[in-house]
């Protein structure tokens, strides 16, 4: 076993308690006294700010969470992950059940229907759910939720701007800003929500399109394609970049990915730039260019979606109230307690520095309000997990190979295919394959990518592993359940380790 430094215990050791758990909490949950009316005000109930102000209650602090929109749960909740993994799911099995896969394996049926509606009602009742189970949480945690729009108007100051107008101050003795971020517009592109869209305006389409073209095949525009794929569009992907799946992704994976995908019915345009787009009528026509041979070429479509990506969202904070400036992406700089250059003012989430992920604005929530208790902050980015959830579904953490080839680290490659995977193999789902890093020298894990059908539930394994800095021997020799499709993992780290699988020739 490596020896490692583990960061998440380095409190407890600090404060001479060997009980990790018990200790810690004893110690974050005296009471947190302040002069202020409230001693936090968090600013944004996305997965950064409520998780952050139920820790902060839990911690004992007399915490206020505002929050402009009428729901709680931020983009997450309400226009991201839940919305889009609900639609995903039920749209792979509609597409199961089209594509022949269903009765392939005896399940026959006739007069198979897409009822849209009823797929958008079960979407909505998720979100509903979710997102009043954090009012909930709220009220159990004794969180005050103050519905409005909420500006800093001091370093100890928040002003919240109610639906009707009228104006409350709340002192504080900290406040965390965890506004999020917003759709990247496209210059030139109009959004209206309905033709050319947004990914908000994608998951609430009010029929399936006949084409769709999407512009960038990052992670929320494949997932988003797929969908709409699924339920029986032809989808065209224009990416400028020369691969699909966004930055941080293994080529070896996007490669395999995009295969996978275009083998699916998404066709790709890559290396290929939008010049601009035109409605007209019930038709709009886009105008590309390849960024190699600079050819232009004019597609047409009925619906358009534009995913270009996310920019943090500030707008009408009043950080020069404070004389907080932004970064040149429009981000708010902090330091390594999530503290900006005003001492009580601290920022998380999709508006800092970053991944734009859900958990990666959580992580930061909790240990930034443990910090403000006296804790130790530490978060290895390094750690944190992408997903990408299409079916099969990528996942990876740590390092990629062009990561640790520019880094100059020898590496060594463990990889098993899940065709060659006995639980793959019984659901007849075999498409994709786990690839593990490890240290030529030390043996230890240094990234994951993983293309399979549960990649998304695997991947917590490897993030698990990193964190704990463990060998890929280590894992080798952890015992899996079988049949799961974990076990691929473990073979792919046994041939990291000795050269050599089980299960595979
Ligand atoms: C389609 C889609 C799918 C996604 N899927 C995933 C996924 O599967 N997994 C994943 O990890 N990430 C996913 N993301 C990204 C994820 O949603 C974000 O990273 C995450 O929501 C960021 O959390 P946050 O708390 O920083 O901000 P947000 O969730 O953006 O929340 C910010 C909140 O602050 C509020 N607010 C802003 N300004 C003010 C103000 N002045 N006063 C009061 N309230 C204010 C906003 O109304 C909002 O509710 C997806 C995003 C999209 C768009």
């Amino acid at each position: 076993m490596l020896s490692s430094s583990i960061p998440r215990l380095s409190l407890s050791i600090q404060n001479g308690c060997h009980q990790a758990g018990k200790c810690f909490s004893a110690f974050m949950s005296r009471k947190y006294s302040s002069e202020a009316d409230n001693d936090l005000v968090v600013i944004g109930s996305g997965p950064g700010g409520y998780v952050a102000a139920i820790k902060a209650a839990q911690l004992g602090m007399k915490t206020v969470c505002v929050e402009k929109n009428e729901t709680l749960g931020g983009t997450c909740l309400n226009v991201g992950c839940i919305p889009s993994k609900a639609m995903l799911n039920n749209s792979h099995l509609y597409h199961m059940a089209k594509s022949q896969d269903l009765q392939k394996r005896g399940i026959e049926f006739s007069d198979l229907k897409l009822n849209l509606d009823v797929m958008m009602d079960m979407k909505k009742n998720s979100v509903k759910a979710l997102t009043g189970g954090i009012a909930h949480l709220f009220k159990q945690n004794k969180v005050t939720h103050l519905q409005g729009f909420g500006s800093v108007t001091g370093p100890n100051e928040v002003t919240v701007t109610k639906k009707d107008g009228s104006k409350e101050k709340v002192s504080t003795k900290n406040i965390l800003i965890a506004t999020g971020s917003e759709v990247t517009p496209f210059p030139g592109i109009e959004v209206d929500e309905k033709q050319i869209v947004s990914s908000t305006g994608a998951l609430s389409l009010a029929q399936v399109p006949k084409k769709l073209i999407l512009i960038g095949a990052g992670v929320i525009g494949v997932e988003l394609g797929s969908v709409w794929q699924r339920l029986g569009a032809e989808v065209t992907c224009v990416e400028f970049l020369g691969h699909v799946g966004g930055m941080g992704i293994d080529m070896e994976v996007s490669k395999n990915f995009q295969r996978i995908l275009a083998k699916q019915g998404i066709k790709f345009k890559v290396n290929t730039k939008v010049l601009g787009a035109t409605k007209q009528g019930d038709q709009i026509k886009v105008k590309v260019e390849g960024v190699k041979d600079q050819k232009t070429e004019e597609l047409e479509c009925d619906t358009l979606l534009v995913c270009v990506g996310r920019r943090p969202y500030t707008e009408k904070l009043g950080l020069e109230n404070i004389s907080l400036k932004v970064d040149n992406k429009g981000r708010i700089p902090v330091n390594n307690r999530f503290q900006t250059s005003v001492p009580s003012v601290y920022a998380i989430g999709d508006c800092i520095a970053g991944p734009m992920l859900a958990h990666k604005a959580e992580d930061e929530g909790i240990i930034c309000v443990e910090g403000m208790c006296g804790g130790a902050v530490h978060i290895d980015y390094n750690c944190v997990p992408s997903v990408i959830y299409t079916h099969p579904e990528v996942a990876w953490v740590g390092k990629t190979e062009e990561m640790l080839k520019e880094e100059g680290i020898d590496y060594k490659i463990g990889k098993f295919p899940l065709v060659a995977n006995s639980r793959a193999k019984c659901n007849n789902d075999t498409d994709g394959f786990v690839k593990v890093l490890g240290d030529k020298k030390t043996d230890r894990l240094l990234g994951a990518h993983i293309i399979g059908s549960v990649a998304g539930e695997l991947i917590n394994e490897a993030a698990l592993a990193m964190e704990y800095s463990a060998s890929c021997e280590d894992i080798a020799r952890v015992c899996h359940a079988h049949p799961t499709v974990a076990e691929a993992f473990r073979e792919a780290n046994l041939q990291a380790y000795c050269g050599k699988t089980i299960n595979f020739g």
